[in-house]
């Protein structure tokens, strides 16, 4: 089977980590985009409106990851956010899931654990776009006095 690739964003302010990690999305096949800030990270989204899955790093300097994630959810509410936080942050992470992240990973991510992520993101983030497709056609169909 042909895997469809993902549209990944990687958002990380060491920029080190996030040129290595989006350098190994784009060898397993996805297609990475990757910023340093949260404001990068909303304009980024806002300008290319087929992002899949956000890797948020939590600490940033600036608009921190939390942040970014609550302004995700109101303005992007399809995009499927993974979090990145650092070693006893177990609370950032608690607060990230209760504000809709797909899951969290500890830094340093180990890559195994982040591509087994990524897919149930990916499939999340492909079922709901499915069930909005079918809404649509619904709606469609229902217009045109077919349903
Ligand atoms: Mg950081």
């Amino acid at each position: 089977m042909v895997k469809i690739p993902a549209r990944i964003l990687v958002v990380d302010d060491e920029v080190d980590f996030a040129e290595m990690l989006s350098l190994r999305l784009k060898e397993v096949g996805e297609i990475v985009l990757s910023v340093h800030n949260g404001q990068d990270c909303l304009k980024t989204l806002e300008e290319k409106d087929n992002i899949d899955v956000v890797i948020l790093d939590i600490k940033m300097p600036g608009m921190d990851g939390i942040e970014v994630l609550k302004e995700i959810r109101k303005k992007f509410p399809i995009v499927e956010v993974i979090m990145l936080t650092g070693h006893g942050s177990a609370e950032t992470a608690v607060k990230g899931l209760k504000l809709g992240a797909y899951d969290y990973l500890m830094k340093p991510a180990d890559f195994t654990d982040l591509a087994a992520k990524l897919e149930g993101a990916r499939k999340r983030s492909d079922e709901h776009k499915e069930r909005i497709r079918a809404a649509e056609l619904k709606l469609l169909l229902r217009k045109t006095g077919e349903f």
